[in-house]
């Protein structure tokens, strides 16, 4: 989200603030909201990764029944690869990471994990297997060191700066006068939404679960820092099954398979050198970001 913030005068200033707040407990809301509509089967059991395998196999997905989104998405992500996604704004990447994380039942088709349909298992269980860095962070209003244990309750203080350190955020957190003890959120220190996104990098990064999902997960961040990050990223990686929503395409060249999507469909499948020779959407959208990294 771009925002050009002109302080006109105090009031200008206010209503920004205030309509942020708003926004931010409207998403809470909803994701409580959507939380209770997606409730265990009775007796439901605990997910079980093996070796964490993700199928999506032909699944369709409309938040609002009058406006289909998702239109038999299908693409599986073998045991410890990296999956990646691309694709126009609004074209339906998001949506996968958040039907992953079962935020939403599907309509038709199956998603699993090592051959367990999602919403045969718990929630809880399917939760703590998956860590996710969404394009949209949300803090709590609490303190720096809450919001990156969060990932992992009762993480030592030693290994949330550790995290933070990877996800290259240790340094501002340092330099607050109160570090790890500062509040954050609408009381407390505002964060960019750079900063939000290596909290939640940091909280992904402690929690260390063997499902990753990464939703534009740097495209707040300068590129610079995307670079270091990414690095940071690809290691965490290393033989974990990760969902990888990606905006910049120089940072998924290597994934073991990349998934072009458009308006709510897979046009394209393939590794990066084949899509780049089959001079489709793919290589077509490659081209556009090199000339403009050029310009
Ligand atoms: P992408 O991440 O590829 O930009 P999204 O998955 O966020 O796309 O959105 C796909 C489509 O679903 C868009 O048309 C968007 O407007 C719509 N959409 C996203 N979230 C919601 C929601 N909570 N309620 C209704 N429509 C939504
Ligand atoms: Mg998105």
């Amino acid at each position: 989200m771009i925002q050009l913030y002109i302080p006109l005068n105090f009031l200008g200033v206010m209503y920004r603030e205030i309509k942020q707040s708003l926004t931010d407990l409207d998403k809470m809301f909803t994701l409580l909201e959507k939380n209770r509509e997606v409730d265990d089967a009775p007796g439901a059991p605990a997910l079980q990764v093996r070796e964490g395998h993700v199928r999506f196999e032909n699944v369709s997905f409309a938040y609002d029944p009058s406006r289909p989104i998702l239109h038999g998405v299908s693409f599986e992500i073998p045991p410890g690869k990296t999956v990646a996604v691309v694709g126009p704004s609004g074209a339906g990447k998001s949506t996968l990471a958040r039907l992953l994380y079962r935020f939403y039942d599907i309509d038709s088709g199956h998603i699993s994990i090592d051959g367990q349909e999602l919403r045969s298992v718990t929630q809880a269980s399917l939760r703590s297997a998956i860590g996710i860095v969404p394009q949209d962070t949300v803090l709590f209003n609490d303190t720096v060191e809450y919001n990156i244990a969060y990932g992992r309750p009762g993480a030592t203080r030693a290994e949330v700066e550790a995290a933070a350190q990877a996800a290259h955020i240790h340094g501002f957190i340092s330099a607050t006068p109160k570090g790890y003890d500062t509040m954050v959120g609408e009381r407390g220190l505002k964060l960019s939404g750079g900063e939000k996104q290596r909290v939640a990098i940091a909280r992904t990064l402690l929690k260390n679960p063997p499902i990753l999902i990464f939703d534009e997960a740097t495209s707040a961040l300068d590129s610079a820092n995307e670079r270091a990050i990414q690095a940071e990223l690809r290691a965490v990686s290393q033989g974990k099954t990760a969902l990888v929503i990606a905006h910049r395409l120089s940072t998924v060249v290597d994934a073991h398979e990349i998934v072009v999507m458009e308006a709510g469909r897979v046009v394209e499948r393939g590794p990066h050198a084949e899509l780049l020779a089959r001079g489709g959407r793919y290589a077509q959208m490659w081209r556009l970001q090199q000339s403009g990294q050029e310009a």
